[in-house]
């Protein structure tokens, strides 16, 4: 499928730490971009996209959607050949999963690819899944035959009532394929990142990949750390792989894009390297069956750590470098660049 670049490429959730760093890309190669936000008013929020706008030969225009007001994308949409559909709530800490997650997740996503159905011009969509859409608890991912997930696997245990981030990206992700195989006028292409880490183009981003980060350096993992092994992939790498998803014409199906497993203590320990003890890095691991007590005190399932802490996290990323081209930076690189950001804007201040 071969896109025109001179037509208009429309994104979801360009307000987002992911869709930031691809918008950039996008600019820089001169395309025209439009940007749905959910408040195009709000000019604290899209400042950071005007400035890396006005230092690049593109341009970028903003629509008002919402991915749960039916119809909303249609004006952004317009002569698009292009649609990247990044926006998602990606939170830990939510209230009601129905309606904090799984809607916006499934409900959006059906929204959208309504919108690119009643719009002729679209060729292609390039969907934001995720890891998670893949395997639930790393206990999964052990339980396969080679112990690693590739872009064949689904994720089947994770629910409304665990994990349920990790389900709204699954609903949402196999909602696309059945809007997608049911027509043929456009094709899906799907990226599947791992955490994400790595400079914001807005450094006071709140997608949780800041709160995570801002947790290895705050000192709430002073006494020691989740044994948590997760994939972590840089931002800036994720950016180049949904543009050469978006415009390779071959590209097809979906690409697990994630770098290299990591935990807290493993992070801890490149920042350490680099900023010595100026700011309380994990040294540790907290043992297993001490954060399984304690789990309901700080908020998590015991089900949840009984699947996940301890169990080794693999992934194939094969097919993102052969096929997509994507070359991963070093990730202690990708840890240190998003660190040095948040010392840049205070974010430890008050901490330290
Ligand atoms: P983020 O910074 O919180 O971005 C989420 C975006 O979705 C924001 O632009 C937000 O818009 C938009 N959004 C949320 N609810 C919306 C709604 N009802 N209507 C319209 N827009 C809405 O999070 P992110 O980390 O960049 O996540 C972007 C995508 O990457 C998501 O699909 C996420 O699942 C996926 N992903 C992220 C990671 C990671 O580690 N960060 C890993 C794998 C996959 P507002 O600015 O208006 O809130």
């Amino acid at each position: 499928m071969k896109i025109d670049k001179s037509k208009p490429v429309m994104l979801t959730g360009a307000t987002g730490y992911v869709a930031g760093w691809l918008v950039k890309k996008l600019l820089d190669n001169g395309l025209t971009v439009h940007a749905a936000v959910r408040d195009p008013d709000n000019k604290e929020k899209l400042k950071y996209l005007n400035k890396i706008a006005e230092k690049s030969s593109g341009t970028i225009k903003y629509f008002k959607a919402d991915l749960l007001a039916k119809d909303s994308y249609l004006e952004a949409m317009k002569g698009c050949e292009l649609v990247y559909h990044t926006a998602s709530p990606f939170s830990l800490s939510i209230k009601d999963a129905q309606k904090d997650l799984i809607d916006p997740a499934l409900k959006g996503t059906k929204n959208v690819l309504e919108s690119v159905n009643k719009t002729d011009t679209v060729k292609r969509v390039v969907l934001t899944s995720s890891v998670a859409a893949i395997f639930g608890d790393n206990k999964d991912i052990e339980d396969l035959p080679n112990k690693i997930i590739t872009e064949e696997h689904w994720n089947t245990s994770s629910s409304l009532t665990h994990q349920p981030y990790s389900y709204s990206k699954m609903l949402a992700e196999k909602e696309a394929w059945k809007i997608s195989k049911e027509q043929t006028r456009w094709d899906l292409v799907v990226i599947n990142p791992s955490l994400v880490i790595g400079p914001g183009i807005n450094p006071h981003g709140t997608s949780e990949s800041f709160n995570l980060v801002k947790q290895i350096g705050d000192g709430t993992m002073k006494a020691g750390a989740p044994g948590l092994i997760v994939g972590g992939v840089d931002v800036r790498d994720l950016a180049e792989a949904h543009y050469n998803a978006g415009f390779l014409p071959e590209a097809e199906g979906r690409y697990i894009t994630s770098n290299k497993a990591v935990t807290f203590v493993s992070l801890g320990k490149i920042l350490r390297k680099k900023y010595g003890d100026a700011y309380p890095f994990p040294k540790k691991e907290i043992p297993k069956f001490m954060i399984w007590m304690l789990a309901p005190l700080v908020g998590f399932k015991r089900k949840m750590i009984s699947r996940n802490i301890g169990y080794s996290w693999n992934a194939d990323n094969s097919k993102s470098i052969e096929k997509l081209g994507v070359k991963y930076r070093p990730i202690e690189e990708s840890i240190i660049d998003f660190f040095q950001q948040m010392i840049e804007n205070d974010v430890f201040k008050k901490e330290k």
